[in-house]
C-alpha cells in the first residue's frame, strides 16, 4: 500500500513530547503514514526562518492533512498568532471540538458527548482593525460576519450531525445585543436549519448557554457558533470532561484539514514528562476518520479509553501521577 504523507508540526513547549508520542502510536497501528516535519512560529524564527516559512505552507498545501502540536503566541506584544494565520491562509473555516466523557478522567460529569463547531476565520478574532490610540487610552477592533461564511459553517455542522447520526443542533448567539453581527449569523443559521427537518434545531443566547452547559450538559448534542463564543464554550466543554488535556480539535477547510490539541504549549509543565497526550491522540483519531481509516480511529480511541480507565498511567492534570512516556508505553502495549 502506498503511504500517505501528512505534514507534522511538533510545536512548542509540551508539543514535541505529545506529538512524538502520537506518531509512535500511529506507527504502531500501521496507519500507513509518512511524516513531513515543518516548523512554524518561534521554532521557525529560532531556526533563522520566517514565522510562517514557505516550506511549511507548501507542505500543508501539498499534503492537505496536518497533525499539529500547540504553538506559542506571545501575549500582548510580539508576533500575531500563527494559528490564526494558518486558519485564514488555508480557509480552515470550521473548528470541530468534540468533548467526550472518559471513565477515569476524574471529570465532574459523566455521559457527555458534545461537539462544538466553531467559526474559525471571521468575527472578533480575525484581527481586523486592531488599533490602540497613541495615548494608549482607547482600543478598538472590528468584527465582520458574512452570510456566506455563516451558512457554510452551519451547513457543515448539520451535515456532520447527519453523518454521525446526531439528533440536535444548538445555535449559540447574542443577537439580542449584537444586532448586526450575531443577528446575521442567527438568521443564516435558521435558514440552513430549515433544510434539515430530520435534526432538531435549537437556539440559545451565549450567556444562558454557558450556564446550561454547567447545570445540564447532557442536554447538548452539537453546538454551532461564532468564533469568540465557540472558543470559550468549547474550553468550557473540555472542562466538563476532564480539562484541556482531553480535548482534540479539527480545523476543516475545503481542501486542507489540520488536527491538533486545542490547548496551548503549557510552558508551566514543559520538559517535565507529565503532559497528558490524550488531546493529540484523539486529534489523530479525528484525522484517521478524515482519512477514511475508521477502524484504526476506533482502535486508537478504545486504547486511550482503556489506559485512562485503568488509571495507572493517568497524568497529574487528571489527578494521577503518571508520565507522558508511561501513558504512551501503556497505550502501545494495548495496540501492539
Ligand atoms: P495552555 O493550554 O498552554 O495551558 C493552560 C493550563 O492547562 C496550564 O496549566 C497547562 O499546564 C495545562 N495544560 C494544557 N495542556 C495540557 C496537557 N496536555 N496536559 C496537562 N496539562 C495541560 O494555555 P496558556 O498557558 O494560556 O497558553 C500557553 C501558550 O500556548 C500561549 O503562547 C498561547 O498563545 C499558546 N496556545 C496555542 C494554541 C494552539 O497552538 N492551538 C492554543 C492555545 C494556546
Amino acid at each position: 500500500m502506498d503511504k500517505r504523507t501528512i505534514t507534522v508540526i511538533r510545536g512548542d513547549g509540551i508539543g514535541p513530547d505529545i506529538v512524538d508520542a502520537t506518531l509512535k502510536v500511529l506507527d504502531c497501528i500501521d496507519a500507513g503514514l509518512d511524516y513531513e516535519f515543518v516548523e512554524i512560529g518561534q521554532a521557525a524564527l529560532d531556526a533563522g526562518d520566517d514565522l510562517l516559512p514557505d516550506r511549511a505552507l507548501e507542505s500543508i498545501q501539498r499534503n492537505g492533512v496536518v497533525l499539529k502540536g500547540p504553538v506559542t503566541t506571545p501575549v500582548g506584544k510580539g508576533f500575531s498568532s500563527v494559528n490564526v494565520a494558518l486558519r485564514k491562509k488555508f480557509e480552515l473555516f470550521a473548528n470541530v471540538r468534540p468533548a467526550l466523557s472518559f471513565e477515569g478522567a476524574g471529570a465532574r460529569y459523566e455521559n457527555i458527548d458534545i461537539i462544538t463547531v466553531r467559526e474559525n476565520i471571521e468575527g472578533i478574532y480575525s484581527g481586523l482593525g486592531q488599533k490602540i490610540s497613541d495615548d494608549g487610552e482607547r482600543a478598538e477592533l472590528t468584527s465582520v460576519i458574512t452570510r456566506s461564511q455563516s451558512q457554510r459553517l452551519v451547513r457543515f455542522a448539520y451535515e456532520m450531525a447527519r453523518r454521525l447520526g446526531r439528533k440536535k443542533v444548538t445555535v449559540v448567539h447574542k443577537a439580542n445585543i449584537m444586532k448586526s453581527t450575531s443577528a446575521l449569523f442567527l438568521e443564516a443559521a435558521q435558514a440552513v436549519g430549515d433544510e434539515y427537518p430530520d435534526i432538531e434545531h435549537n437556539e440559545i443566547i451565549v450567556d444562558a448557554c454557558a450556564m446550561r452547559l454547567v447545570m445540564n450538559p447532557q442536554a447538548f448534542d452539537v453546538i454551532v457558533t461564532t468564533n469568540l463564543f465557540g472558543d470559550i464554550l468549547s474550553d468550557l466543554c473540555a472542562g466538563l470532561v476532564g480539562g484541556l488535556g482531553m480535548a482534540p480539535g479539527a480545523n476543516m477547510g475545503e481542501k486542507q484539514a489540520m488536527f491538533e490539541a486545542v490547548h496551548g504549549s503549557a510552558p508551566d509543565i514543559a520538559g517535565q514528562n507529565i503532559a497528558n497526550p490524550t488531546s493529540v491522540m484523539l486529534a489523530a483519531a479525528l484525522m484517521l476518520d478524515h482519512l477514511d481509516m475508521k477502524d484504526k480511529a476506533r482502535a486508537l480511541r478504545k486504547g486511550v479509553r482503556e489506559v485512562i480507565a485503568e488509571g495507572r498511567h493517568t497524568t497529574p492534570d487528571l489527578g494521577g501521577n503518571g508520565t507522558t512516556t508511561g501513558y504512551t508505553d501503556a497505550l502501545l502495549d494495548k495496540l501492539g
